[in-house]
């Protein structure tokens, strides 16, 4: 595909997991910035933070992601949308480590990820939230967080993580509930303490798996400040969000998933007037109306996925 751009070599490039744990990355990859050369001699600052190239994962007969490219630079906000069942979550799921591709890589800094693990993505700066929130029920929000950090920042005390633990929860606006218990938190504040943990691991790369589901127009509205603020000091974010009105206010850029392939990806206000792409989330029939009526996608409030895919 046109944009899976020159590929770097798996064979020069991969992390290797290894027994103990520890990191086995090339120094320079561990600090891309003192190196500005890679093999094939293009200089490293124009390397992709992520690239995925080709990359399928299959459930028994059905691809769920389907031969996707596509590559996000350092600093970007890109959009992913697509209509449930789309393959989203699962791409969240190949990105972050928890799921492996069948065929296909995944390339971050440039170097070839595709076989490692979540924790030492985490520890490379890759972190995610989760769709479905989960948090230790027994333990804290304060607790909850500490976890994010123990887990993304490697050799951080008690003292440090609760340092970062509550800074977060500041940011976060949950900081007058760092005692409650996981269980007595409301949808938004679990989406919350969901984001909390993902940014105590300190990410380069945050991918936000529909943080906005669920919440009220205010909530929302506070969410995509704090996307936005969270992007203003340097983390590359990919967020999956059915909130359209949303996702096009924060995205540079969005890409649309539709039966786990990639059917556009553009600026907001490009994709969002694409007939495939309207036609994917309001079906054929709707979509021939809208378009007659020369009504984009950006203006139609597409929040409820089940009610959207009545018509597919
Ligand atoms: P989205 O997040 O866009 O709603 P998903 O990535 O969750 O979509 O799912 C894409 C497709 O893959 C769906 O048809 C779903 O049923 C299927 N799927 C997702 N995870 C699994 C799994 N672990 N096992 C089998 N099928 C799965
Ligand atoms: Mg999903």
């Amino acid at each position: 595909m046109s944009d899976a751009l020159s590929q770097p070599t798996a064979s020069n490039n991969s992390l290797h997991s290894d027994e103990c744990g520890t990191l086995a990355a090339p120094a320079a990859f561990l600090n891309v910035s003192e190196d500005t050369t890679d093999p094939g001699g293009a200089n490293q600052h124009d390397t992709p933070l992520l690239q995925l190239v080709n990359v399928t994962k299959r459930f028994g007969g059905l691809a769920a992601v389907n031969d996707l490219s596509f590559s996000l630079q350092k600093g970007e906000i890109l959009g992913v949308i697509g209509p449930n069942g789309a393959g989203k979550s699962t791409m969240v799921n190949l990105i972050g480590g928890s799921m492996a591709p069948t065929s296909g890589t995944i390339f971050y800094q440039g170097h070839d990820v595709t076989r490692l693990p979540p924790n030492r993505r985490a520890h490379l700066g890759i972190v995610r939230t989760f769709q479905v929130t989960q948090p230790f029920m027994g333990l804290d929000v304060r607790e909850n967080v500490m976890v994010g950090a123990f887990f993304g920042q490697q050799g951080l005390n008690r003292t440090k993580a609760l340092r970062v633990a509550d800074e977060v929860l500041e940011r976060v606006n949950l900081a007058h509930k760092a005692t409650f218990k996981g269980d007595q938190l409301t949808i938004a504040d679990r989406k919350r303490l969901e984001m909390a943990r993902a940014l105590a691991t300190n990410p380069q790369l945050l991918l936000l798996d529909e943080v906005m589901a669920g919440l009220t127009a205010t909530e929302v509205a506070q969410a995509v400040e704090l996307i936005k603020q969270i992007n203003i000091t340097g983390v590359t974010i990919l967020i999956i969000e059915h909130i359209v009105r949303a996702i096009a206010s924060v995205s540079d850029r969005i890409l649309v998933l539709h039966h786990g392939r990639k059917i556009a990806e553009d600026e907001p206000s490009q994709v969002l007037s694409d007939p495939k792409v309207i036609e994917a989330y309001l079906g054929e029939r709707y979509a021939k109306k809208r378009i007659q009526e020369d009504i984009s996608l950006y203006s139609l409030t597409v929040e409820d996925p089940e009610q959207s895919g009545e018509d597919r």
